[in-house]
């Protein structure tokens, strides 16, 4: 591959620096992403963890959201927390809009207050070649429906908490407040071969649940 591949962070809230650490460790160019032309030659983004409606509104008022909608339905992307709630069809606690890309419903906050964040060892399914790591969950949502073209890659409690539906990678935890670096190495790769394979829903034991 010639140059390093350009991978954005959408900074106009949450927890934006640690992402671009991870990001540049694994041998990626990380570009903070705050206005449309920050999106040209970026080979994917990742939408981090803040405030999901804080971020909804920042996006509309920056002129972010079309664009933003765009770019993730054809570029790899990868929500985290907030910007998991961003990529999820349906969204409630409450109902609020989304850039829709991934086949899922959400709930925001399902796993506690902020008094009741917590780390905990997150299970690789059979569709993750790797080992448990470790999930930093912080106000976090829960997947409460996930489409047949969506693959867990780790559970917690026998819950997905990182999924994958094609080019769109989302969980509900923060890999980048933690040191490992393999869920952003898996994202880069992803951002690095254009084709992202599909997950076959075979090895998808929630490919029985679908969104209504
Ligand atoms: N509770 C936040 C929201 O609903 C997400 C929390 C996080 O990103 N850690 O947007």
């Amino acid at each position: 591959m010639a140059g390093k591949v350009k991978v954005g962070v959408l900074a106009l809230q949450g927890a934006v620096g640690p992402h671009l650490g991870h990001l540049a460790k694994v041998g990626a160019e990380p570009v903070e992403v705050r206005k449309p032309a920050h999106l040209a030659g970026l080979s994917g983004i990742i939408l981090p963890g803040g405030e999901s409606t804080t971020m909804i509104h920042l996006l509309k008022v920056n002129s972010l959201w079309a664009p933003l909608k765009e770019f993730v339905s054809v570029k790899p992307s990868f929500g985290v927390c907030a910007g998991a709630i961003l990529l999820s069809k349906k969204v409630s606690h409450p109902v609020q809009d989304s850039l829709g890309v991934l086949d899922a419903s959400i709930e925001r906050n399902a796993f506690g207050r902020q008094a009741e964040s917590f780390v905990a060892e997150v299970e690789p399914t059979a569709a993750w070649q790797g080992d448990g790591v470790e999930g930093v969950f912080i106000r976090a949502p829960r997947f409460r429906n996930l489409g047949s073209g969506v693959t867990p890659l780790f559970c917690f409690k026998g819950e997905p908490v990182l999924v994958q539906q094609g080019k769109v990678l989302a969980g509900s935890f923060h890999p980048e407040l933690t040191p490992s670096l393999v869920i952003h190495h898996f994202f880069v790769t992803q951002c690095q071969s254009e084709e992202t394979p599909w997950m076959t829903d075979s090895r998808n034991p929630y490919a029985s649940l679908s969104v209504n």
